[in-house]
């Protein structure tokens, strides 16, 4: 069976189309800039590029040229579209809908509009992306992998504000978390590492990339999470603030003459790393710049550092016990010195990383010392095999 993953930005599509037999990736690729001037596809087959330039107005176009590129008699991957079993779209919010992946129909169309006010930026793409494929390939099945959908098992009290209750029945403000995908794969992946059933362990996953995130999973449900209303909570980021006191925002409105308008792209783009550094929002420039002996970018790294190791700390609390540490994305799966920051001074929890072992890039591997209480380990995320394996269980079952 061959899944074609998508993954539908506002002017950029991802794609992967996924032999599941062997889980290996046919063919990748990424379309940038539809609908505006210079719209480009970069298809990928092993290490060979192939480039497609002319003007995509909107995303069916786009995607009808992912469909010639897959099925181009010099560098296609497949004889016809048929080969094409179902299609898995990331789609990034779900509400309190669907706890789980499902098969696309109107229903879920309806409820993914329903959520376009909680993510005014995200949904709209992804319905666009979805239309498309479903015109295009009207008889192949489409499953919807929701970003939040992981989080859906936190208890009330994790996930409910302390503001007035009624805001979350009227205007749904309550913790949602995202990146679900990548903490539900990695957990799967460091249980199977450990030759464990996952219902038998309470593990915390660390997705540090661009955005980050943190997740208490406890025998495979997410408990808790970092991220919250909207993916600006929790951790520093890049660009992005995470978790600061709200009266900061009122007294900007107040004494720094800024609109909420204003706030919000400060706390979303100029934040984070970034901010506090003033160098960069890329963690290897500020890695460098902290080298060179530059003290904001020391300053930011140190707090980052700090909380993530906070809330490492929190959901041990939160799970009573920890069997399981997991680094992934960007920093979490390339950057040793952060890993060992984050580690350090974490041995009352039973944390001990192996220096050695930790010195790794990009490739799942465990890293901490045979005798760590907890183990800890290093997984690159896949989020596009998750929704692959995903699609190819729902429409194996809507058969059945
Ligand atoms: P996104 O959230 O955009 O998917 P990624 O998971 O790709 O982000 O992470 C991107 C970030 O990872 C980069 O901004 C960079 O800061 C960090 N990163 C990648 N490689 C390294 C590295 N070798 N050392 C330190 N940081 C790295």
């Amino acid at each position: 069976m061959k899944i074609l993953v998508m993954n539908c930005g506002s002017s950029s599509l991802k794609y992967q189309l996924i032999d599941m037999k062997d889980e290996k990736v046919l063919a990748k690729g990424l379309v940038e800039r539809i609908g505006i001037d210079g719209s480009i596809l970069t298809h990928k087959v092993n290490d060979q590029k192939h480039i497609v330039k002319q003007p995509m107005k909107d995303h069916k176009i786009a995607v009808k040229l992912v469909l010639d590129a897959l099925v181009d008699k010099k560098y296609g991957v497949i004889g016809s579209m048929s080969e094409i079993s179902a299609v898995g779209h990331r789609i990034v919010h779900g509400g309190e809908k669907y706890a789980r992946s499902v098969l696309i129909d109107e229903k879920v169309m309806k409820a993914i509009e329903d959520c376009i006010p909680l993510a005014p930026l995200h949904n709209p793409p992804n319905i666009v992306g979805i239309n498309a494929c479903r015109e295009l390939m009207p008889n192949t099945p489409m499953v919807g992998v929701f970003d939040t959908a992981f989080h859906q098992t936190m208890p009330n009290y994790a996930y409910i504000y302390p503001l007035p209750y009624e805001l979350y029945k009227e205007y749904k403000i309550r913790k949602y978390g995202f990146h679900g995908t990548s903490h539900r794969f990695v957990s799967m992946e460091a249980a199977k590492l450990m030759g464990r059933d996952i219902k038998d362990l309470k593990i915390i996953t660390c997705h540090l990339g661009n955005g980050a995130s943190i997740c208490a999973v406890d025998k495979g449900k997410s408990v808790d999470t970092s991220m919250g209303f909207t993916p600006l909570a929790g951790l520093a980021m890049g660009t992005r603030c995470g978790d600061i006191d709200p009266a900061v925002i009122p007294y900007l409105v107040n004494t720094a003459d800024m609109s909420i308008n204003d706030i919000d792209v400060l706390m979303n783009k100029k934040s984070g790393i970034l901010g506090v550094s003033g160098v960069s929002s890329d963690f290897r420039d500020v890695e460098s710049a902290a080298n060179s002996g530059n003290e904001r970018a020391n300053l930011a790294l140190n707090l980052y550092y700090h909380r993530v190791k906070s809330f490492i700390g929190a959901y041990a609390a939160v799970l009573n016990g920890v069997d399981a540490l997991v680094f992934t994305a960007g920093l979490g799966e390339n950057s040793a010195t952060s890993r060992a920051a984050i580690c350090s001074g974490l041995s009352y929890l039973g944390i001990k990383i192996d220096s050695e072992k930790n010195n790794i890039r990009g490739k799942a591997q465990e890293i901490s010392t045979p005798d760590s209480k907890v183990k800890v380990f290093v997984i690159p995320t896949n989020e596009e095999l998750m929704i692959a394996r995903d699609t190819k269980e729902i429409v194996e079952n809507s058969r059945k």
